[in-house]
């Protein structure tokens, strides 16, 4: 039995095209699965499928913004089309506003959920049909630290990601019976685009998280390509629901 082995699976990774979801993409194409990746920036989904393919990977790119039902909808039938079917959603993409909550708009609270939670929503409901259809399903919804932890300027990012966990657990009772197993993987401080930004704009933050962090490192993409591959591949059919941690042990410290 190759418990790891994704030969001939289909994978969508929103937010693929860069950063975790990049890093995940690396996992789930090295173990053999065909890769959609789905993103707003096409040079980037460009650049990411050149990478995959000359590594030997079958990758496609696709245009989508992930808080658009019908573009949702869209990006699992042009994976289908293109590959024949799908088996792995990774609901990678997000973004933050960092600032006090006294100083959201509602507009910035929403697009801060629509973009990190409603969207995966939105994307597994998309995938749902075609994975009953193909009698298995993988569905990998990113959390955060903020799942599980407050901060000051993270109202609408922890809510979301809070939900996200909350979600997973709602999805994967509503779906093992079809035989889709849907968890959560819980990021810690990993060097991305994202966090570059953080780093500029929060004092000390990087220094921070260093002290905090036993493994002594910010995380890289590639730390999340292991993960990717357990919870999309048969070593995972019996965990469905779970929420787990890639941080170095950040969340573990008292
Ligand atoms: P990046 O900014 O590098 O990646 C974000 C990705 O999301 C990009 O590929 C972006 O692509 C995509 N994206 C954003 N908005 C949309 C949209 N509306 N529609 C489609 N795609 C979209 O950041 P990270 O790699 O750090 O973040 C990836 C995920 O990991 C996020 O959910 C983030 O919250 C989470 N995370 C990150 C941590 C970290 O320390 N870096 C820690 C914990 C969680 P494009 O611009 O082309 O649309």
């Amino acid at each position: 039995m190759k418990l790891f082995d994704l030969s001939g699976r289909v994978a969508i990774v929103t937010g693929g095209n860069g950063g975790i979801g990049l890093g995940m993409a690396r996992g789930l194409a090295g173990a053999g699965a065909a890769v959609l990746v789905a993103g707003r920036n096409k040079a980037k989904n460009d650049g990411a499928v050149a990478e995959l393919t000359s590594a030997g990977a079958k990758a496609a790119g696709h245009v989508v913004d992930v808080t658009d039902p019908a573009q949702c909808r869209a990006m699992v039938e042009a994976a289908a089309s293109k590959f024949g079917r799908v088996d792995i959603l990774v609901n990678n993409a997000g973004m933050n506003i960092r600032k006090q909550p006294q100083q959201y708009t509602p507009e910035e609270w929403h697009k801060v959920m629509d973009t990190n939670l409603t969207s995966a929503f939105l994307c597994s409901q998309a995938a749902y049909a075609e994975m009953k259809k193909g009698g298995r399903g993988k569905i990998i919804n990113i959390g955060s630290m903020m799942s599980i932890f407050g901060h000051s300027f993270v109202v609408a990012y922890a809510a979301s990601k809070g939900g996200m966990v909350q979600m997973t657990k709602a999805l994967a009772s509503a779906w093992a019976a079809d035989n889709i197993q849907v968890n959560a993987v819980l990021p810690g401080w990993i060097d991305t685009d994202l966090t570059k930004r953080a780093r500029q704009d929060i004092a000390g933050l990087h220094d921070r998280v260093l002290a905090r962090t036993p493994a002594g490192r910010w995380g890289v993409p590639d730390d999340h390509a292991g993960i990717a591959v357990f919870l999309a591949s048969a070593a995972s059919d019996f965990i469905t629901g779970t929420a787990i941690p890639v941080d170095g042990g950040y969340s573990a410290q008292g």
